[in-house]
C-alpha cells in the first residue's frame, strides 16, 4: 500500500534528505534535522503525490483515503508533545505549511496556531500563565484561517486585509499605535470582531472543531499550489506544474512567548557576497512570520553583524549596544546553540544552509532548513570555496553552478567616475547587489509602464512578484536583509535596496519625499545594491570584471567539457569580448549586419534594385573589398579558431528604401527614375518574406552574389596569411531543404577558390557547409551530409518552420499559450526537445550515417540557454554558438551536460 504520510519527532523520522520529491525540501530536512539530533518539533508531512491525487480525484476521495494516516500521525505528535489534539485542559497547537520540492518562499499558504478555540485558548492562558500570549495566539489564527482557508484576502489592490482594518479600528478606538500596545481585553474583543466579520463574508461560524480546522488547511495548501502567484513563480523558475506541493504539519512553538522568546531567519554564509560569515536576523517576542514579512525591522544575530549593520545606518556603538543588541549579545546560551547547530547543518548538507528557527522560553528550535539562495557571485564564491577546503570534490563545485545565474555577474556596476557626480538621496540595506536605474513605479503591476523601471514601495508582498521581474531593481522603504523583497530580489538576481526608512511614500500622489526631496513617479533613480545606496537620477553603467573564482569556475568548465563554445558575431569587437570569455571560434557571423553601414548600404541596394546580371555585378564590385576588410578583421580577432561566415541570407527587400528620399537618393545613383524606383521596391514585397526569396534561394538565383562573398571570404583569409595570421574559414550555405540547392552553392563557392588561390599563388585551408534549419534538410540530412563538411542547426528557423510559429509573431499568443500549458515556455528561448529536438537528432544520426566526420554545431539562440546545451551534447553536437555574454553559461552548461552524462 502506498503510503501518504511520514512523521518525525524526537531525533525519529520516516523520511529522509534524499526524499525530497516526495516529501518536498522542507519536509525532506525536517526529518533529516531529526535524524542528526537537531532540535524539531514533531510533525509529519503528507506527500507530494497526495497532492497530484487531490488535483485529480478532488478533496473527498483524497482525504478519506490519506485519513487514517494522518489520525495516526496527529496521535504521534500528541503523545511526543504529552498534549492532546482537541484537549481542552492540555491543547496540541499545529502549524501547517507547504513545502514544495523546490523552494518557492512566500508563494503558498500557512496556518499557524491551529487548534485554537474559546476553550483552547482558555487552557493555552492558564498553561502559560500568560492571556495576553495566549489571546494574541487566537486572534492571529482567526486572522490566519479567515484569510487563507476562509477566502477572506484582499483580491486586487485597492481592498484592504479585512482583519487588519478591524485592527485599526480597534487601534483608534483605544487611542494607541501598535499591534503591541493592544492588552488582553483589546485582543478578544478582536477575535470576536473578527468572528463577526467572517460570519458577515462568509455566512459561516468560524469552525471551533481542531479536526474540521485540519483539514480545512490541508485543503488550503493544497490548493495554494495553483494560486496564481504560486504558477507565476514555477513559470518563471521553470518547476513543472504537476509536481505539486507535500504538507508539514508540526507541533506548534512560539517565539512570542515573552522576552526569553524570539524567531528569526539566518544564513550559513552571506547570501549576497558568498562570504563565509554566519548571518542572519532575529526579533524577541514574535512569530516567524514578523521577519519575513518585513513588518518589523528585526535584529543581527552575530555581534559583528550588527556592528556592520550600526555603522551602515549610522548609529553609535552606545545606541547600538543598548537598542538593538545583537543575539549573540542578548541570549549568548542560545546563541552558542545555534551557531554549533548552523555549523553542523552546513556540514552535513556541505553547503550554504538558510535556517529559520524559534526560540521558546529559552529553547532552541529549528523549523527549516535548506540549501540558501544566493547571488551568481554567492553562489560563484560558496562553490570554490566548499572546493578548496575540501567540503566537496570540483565536479560537485561545477555541478553547483546554476549556469543561467553566471548572467548576474556579467551584468553591469556602475560607471566609476558617473557615480562621483551622482547625490545619494538615501541608503538602505544592500539587499541584492548590482547597479540599475529607470524611472520610479510606486505599483508592481505598473511596472512596465517604463522601458526601465525602478518599483519603489514600502514594502513588497508576494503579489508584487511580476512586476519586480519586470523592474530593474526594487527599492523598499520597510524590512531586512530577510524581508520578502531581499530574498525574492537575491533569487532573481535583481538589485534590490531593502528598509531605506528616510523614504516616505504616498501611493495616493504618487510621489516619494525623501529628506524633503520630491521624487514623482516617471522620475530617474538609480540603486547600488551592493551598498544600499539611492541616487537621484539616471547613471551610467559599465560591465563588470570577473573575479577570480569566476576565472576558477571557467577552468573547471574547460577541464570537463566535450563540446566546445563558440560564438555568434559579426564584428571583430564580439569576437574579441567572446574570446575573453573563453569561445573557441565563431559559429555564426550573420553577413547582412555588414551591409547597412555608409556606403554600403547604397551599393547594396543598387546590386538589389539591378535587374541585369551586368547592374548586379557593377555594385558587388563595389561591396567586395568592404566584406574583404570585414572579414579580415573578424578572421583575425579569432585567428586560430574556425570562423563560420554564413553568407546572404535574408530577405532582399529588407534592405531597400522604403522612404521616398532614400528612392530618390537611389534614382539618382542609378541614373533610372524615382518611379522606377519605387516600381522596384514594390516588386520586391513578398507576402511571405520569412518563407520567401531569401536564405541559398537568392545565391541560387543570383549566384554573383555567392561569388562575391566566397572571394571577399578566401581573399581575407589568403590576405592573413601573407601576414603571418592562420585562420579557418568555414563558408556556410543558409536555409537549404534539398541536398542540390546546397550543391550548386558549394561548386560556386569551391570554384571561386581556386580562381583566388590561382591569382594569388597560395592556398588556404578552409570548409563548406550548411545550416540546417529547414525540416526538409533534417529528413535528407544523409544526402547532405555526402556533400557538406559540416552542419550548423539554425534552430530558430527550425522552430519556426517545424512549430508553423512566425518568429516574428509569435509574441501576440505565446504568453496566452504558456499560461494556459499549451507549451511549457518560449520554444524560440528554450529548445523544443520533444518536437524540434526530433528534428535535430534525426538530422545528426543520418547526417554523420552518411559521413561520419561531419563537424556538427548549433547556432540558434538556444545555443546559449542551458538546458538546450545539455540537449546538444547528448545528441553529440562538437559545439554550440551563442552571443558573447552568453559564452560563460554555455561553456558551464557543456560542461555539467558531459559529467551527468
Ligand atoms: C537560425 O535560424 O537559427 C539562425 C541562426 O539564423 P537566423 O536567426 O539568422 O535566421
Ligand atoms: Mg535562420
Amino acid at each position: 500500500m502506498t503510503k501518504h504520510v511520514y512523521t518525525f519527532g524526537a531525533g525519529q523520522a520516516e523520511g529522509k534528505a534524499d526524499m525530497k520529491n516526495l516529501l518536498g525540501g522542507k519536509g525532506a530536512n525536517l526529518a533529516e534535522m531529526n535524524l542528526i539530533g537537531v532540535p524539531v518539533p514533531p510533525g509529519f508531512t503528507i506527500t507530494t503525490e497526495v497532492c497530484t491525487m487531490y488535483n485529480s480525484i478532488g478533496r473527498e476521495k483524497t482525504f478519506e483515503l490519506i485519513k487514517p494516516e494522518v489520525e495516526a500521525a496527529v496521535a504521534l505528535v500528541e503523545k511526543l508533545t504529552e498534549t492532546g489534539f482537541g484537549d481542552n485542559e492540555n491543547p496540541c497547537l499545529l502549524s501547517v505549511r507547504s513545502g514544495a520540492r523546490a523552494s518557492m518562499p512566500c508563494m503558498m499558504d500557512t496556518v499557524l496556531n491551529l487548534g485554537m478555540n474559546d476553550v483552547t485558548v482558555e487552557s493555552l492562558s492558564k498553561k502559560t500563565g500568560n492571556p495576553r500570549f495566549a489571546w494574541d495566539s487566537y486572534r492571529r489564527f482567526v486572522q490566519m484561517y479567515g484569510d487563507v482557508v476562509m477566502e477572506m484576502k484582499p483580491k486586487n489592490k485597492e481592498e484592504r486585509d479585512p482583519f487588519e482594518v478591524i485592527i485599526d479600528e480597534l487601534k483608534h478606538e483605544k487611542g494607541v499605535e501598535l499591534d503591541t500596545d493592544l492588552n488582553t481585553e483589546d485582543l478578544q474583543e478582536l477575535v470576536k470582531r473578527f468572528k463577526a466579520a467572517v460570519r458577515k463574508s462568509t455566512g459561516k461560524d468560524f469552525p471551533v472543531d481542531p479536526w474540521e480546522q485540519l483539514w480545512g488547511s490541508i485543503a488550503a495548501v493544497f490548493n495554494s499550489w495553483n494560486n496564481p502567484r504560486a504558477a507565476y513563480y514555477r513559470r518563471l523558475e521553470q518547476i513543472p506544474d504537476e509536481w505539486g506541493t507535500a504538507v508539514n504539519v508540526q507541533a506548534m512553538v512560539y517565539g512570542n512567548m515573552g522576552d526569553s522568546s524570539g524567531t528569526g531567519v539566518a544564513f550559513t554564509r552571506d547570501a549576497a557576497t558568498g562570504e563565509n560569515v554566519f548571518n542572519g536576523e532575529y526579533l524577541i517576542n514574535a512569530q516567524g512570520e514578523d521577519v519575513v514579512a518585513g513588518i518589523r525591522t528585526p535584529l543581527e544575530i552575530t555581534l559583528s553583524g550588527s556592528k556592520k549593520w550600526a555603522e551602515l545606518q549610522g548609529v553609535s556603538e552606545e545606541e547600538r549596544a543598548a537598542q538593538f543588541p545583537s543575539l549573540e549579545e542578548a541570549m549568548p546560551e542560545i546563541y552558542k546553540q545555534l551557531n554549533e547547530t548552523q555549523q553542523r547543518l552546513e556540514d552535513h548538507y556541505k553547503d550554504m544552509q538558510d535556517l529559520e528557527f524559534t526560540i521558546q522560553e529559552g529553547k532552541l528550535w529549528l523549523l527549516q532548513t535548506r540549501n540558501g539562495k544566493r547571488t551568481g557571485a554567492a553562489m560563484v564564491k560558496i562553490a570554490v570555496d566548499l572546493m578548496e577546503q575540501g567540503a566537496i570534490d570540483d565536479k560537485t563545485a561545477l555541478n553547483r553552478i546554476d549556469a543561467n545565474k553566471l548572467d548576474e555577474l556579467l551584468h553591469p556596476i556602475f560607471d566609476v567616475s558617473a557615480l562621483k557626480n551622482a547625490e545619494e538621496i538615501a541608503r538602505g540595506l544592500p539587499a541584492s547587489p548590482g547597479a540599475a536605474t529607470g524611472q520610479v513605479v510606486f505599483f508592481a503591476d505598473e511596472a512596465a509602464k517604463y522601458p526601465q523601471s525602478i518599483l519603489v514601495r514600502v514594502e513588497t508582498s508576494p503579489e508584487d512578484l511580476e512586476g519586480m521581474h519586470i523592474a530593474k531593481g526594487i527599492l523598499t522603504a520597510r524590512g531586512g536583509m530577510t524581508s520578502h523583497a531581499a530574498v525574492v530580489a537575491r533569487g532573481m538576481g535583481k538589485c534590490c535596496v531593502s528598509g531605506a526608512g528616510s523614504v516616505k511614500i504616498n501611493y495616493k500622489t504618487r510621489v516619494m519625499n525623501v529628506d524633503g526631496k520630491e521624487i514623482k513617479e516617471g522620475d530617474w533613480i538609480s540603486l547600488d545594491g551592493s551598498t544600499g545606496k539611492v541616487y537621484e537620477g539616471k547613471i551610467s553603467t559599465k560591465d563588470p570584471e570577473m573575479s577570480g573564482d569566476f576565472a576558477k569556475i571557467m577552468d573547471l568548465a574547460e577541464k570537463y567539457t566535450r563540446m566546445n563554445v563558440r560564438t555568434n558575431a559579426d564584428s571583430p569587437n564580439d569576437a574579441t569580448v567572446a574570446r575573453q570569455f573563453g569561445a573557441k571560434g565563431i559559429g555564426l557571423c550573420r553577413t547582412e549586419h555588414m551591409f547597412f553601414e555608409g556606403e554600403r548600404i547604397k551599393a547594396m541596394r543598387e546590386m538589389i534594385l539591378s535587374t541585369t546580371e551586368k547592374g548586379r555585378r557593377k555594385a558587388l564590385d563595389k561591396l567586395l573589398p568592404f566584406q574583404r576588410a570585414d572579414f579580415e578583421g573578424i578572421l583575425e580577432a579569432m585567428q586560430g579558431y574556425g570562423v563560420t561566415i554564413r553568407l546572404l541570407d535574408p530577405p532582399l527587400h529588407e534592405f531597400v528604401p522604403h522612404e521616398e528620399a532614400n528612392q530618390k537618393e537611389m534614382a539618382d545613383e542609378m541614373g533610372i527614375s524615382l518611379d522606377e524606383v519605387k516600381a522596384l521596391v514594390e516588386s520586391l514585397h513578398e507576402f511571405n518574406p520569412m518563407l520567401g526569396h531569401r536564405g541559398c534561394r537568392l545565391g541560387n538565383t543570383y549566384p554573383e552574389i555567392t561569388e562575391m562573398q566566397a572571394r571577399a571570404i578566401i581573399e581575407a583569409a589568403v590576405n592573413l596569411k601573407q601576414r603571418g595570421v592562420e585562420t579557418y574559414p568555414e563558408i556556410m550555405v543558409p536555409l537549404i531543404g534539398n541536398v542540390k540547392e546546397y550543391k550548386l552553392q558549394a561548386d560556386i563557392i569551391h570554384e571561386t577558390a581556386k580562381k583566388v588561390f590561382e591569382e594569388k599563388g597560395t592556398k588556404i585551408d578552409y570548409l563548406v557547409g550548411t545550416m540546417i534549419e529547414v525540416p526538409r534538410a533534417t529528413l535528407t540530412a544523409d544526402l547532405v551530409a555526402k556533400e557538406a563538411e559540416f552542419f550548423s542547426f539554425g534552430t530558430n528557423d527550425l522552430t519556426q518552420m517545424t512549430l508553423g510559429f512566425s518568429r516574428d509573431d509569435a509574441g501576440k499568443f505565446l504568453d496566452v499559450y504558456i499560461e494556459k500549458g499549451i507549451l511549457k515556455n518560449d520554444p524560440f528561448q528554450i529548445l523544443d526537445q520533444e518536437g524540434v529536438g526530433q528534428l535535430v537528432k534525426m538530422g545528426v544520426d543520418k547526417g554523420r550515417s552518411a559521413n561520419p566526420e561531419l563537424k556538427i554545431g548549433i547556432c540558434g539562440e538556444h545555443g546559449g540557454e542551458p538546458s538546450s546545451v545539455m540537449f546538444c551534447d547528448s545528441v553529440g553536437m562538437d559545439y554550440v554558438s551563442c552571443s558573447p555574454f552568453r559564452v560563460p553559461i554555455a561553456r558551464v552548461a557543456a560542461a555539467q551536460a558531459n559529467i551527468r552524462r
